[in-house]
């Protein structure tokens, strides 16, 4: 499976925003983009006024950066939500990002990461409904259950105490004694990122 194997400070740099896409470095002042908040590269400090195109491509870039996930993955996420027409297509795009299996495992505060997460689900380290699933894409629904499974359970305890607390968003619910974490509903538009302009990426792809 490809992946991206570059530095993700850089990733954050070009997006000039904090992405979190390492674990504890994020939230201290070793993050890059609190020491150099310009764009990597030689000519990261002289680039000119971005065109509508550009903006548009960036955030598109930011949003896809953000969950870890590559061009062809996105895309397809894309034409899911804009199939769905009770949601507008950005929120419905951002709820289906949202609901990931890396996603949920990471934003209710077990795994530091993204991509921590879905390593460890890659491992087999996940549950849900009591049945292993190593796929990091999987899409929590509503009332489904994760844990951990018996084996991961001491190593995740581990992160959980030499890692920052993340808090859970009110949508999912989370036991941390039981390393169990489920979602109630999908999250609304004011539950999410606000920074996130998800008008720009339904711009992009209806080019
Ligand atoms: Fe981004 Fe985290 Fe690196 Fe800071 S430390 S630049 S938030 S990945």
């Amino acid at each position: 499976m490809a992946r991206y194997t570059d530095s993700v400070c850089k990733l954050c740099r070009n997006e000039g925003v904090k992405l979190f896409l390492k674990a504890g470095r994020c939230y201290t002042t070793k993050c890059a983009i609190e020491r150099r908040r310009y764009p990597s590269g030689q000519h990261g400090q002289d680039r000119k006024k971005p065109t509508e195109y550009a903006i548009q491509l960036r955030e598109k870039q930011k949003l896809r950066n953000m969950y870890g996930i590559l061009e062809t993955k996105f895309s397809s996420y894309f034409e899911k939500a804009s199939r769905q027409k009770k949601v507008p297509t950005g929120l419905r795009l951002l709820q289906l990002l949202e609901s990931r299996f890396d996603n949920i495992v990471h934003k209710s505060g077990l795994i530091p990461s993204r991509a921590m997460a879905r390593q460890l689900i890659l491992h087999g380290h996940f549950l849900i409904d009591g049945k292993k699933v190593n796929i990091p894409s999987y899409p929590v629904k509503p009332g489904q259950i994760v844990t951990v499974c018996d084996k991961a359970r001491k190593l995740v305890k581990n992160l959980l105490e030499n890692s920052p607390e993340l808090t859970p968003p009110v949508w999912m619910n989370y036991e941390k004694e039981n390393l169990q974490v489920s979602i109630s509903r999908m999250p609304e538009r004011d539950e999410l990122d606000p920074t996130i302009k998800e008008a720009f990426i339904v711009e992009y792809y209806s080019r």
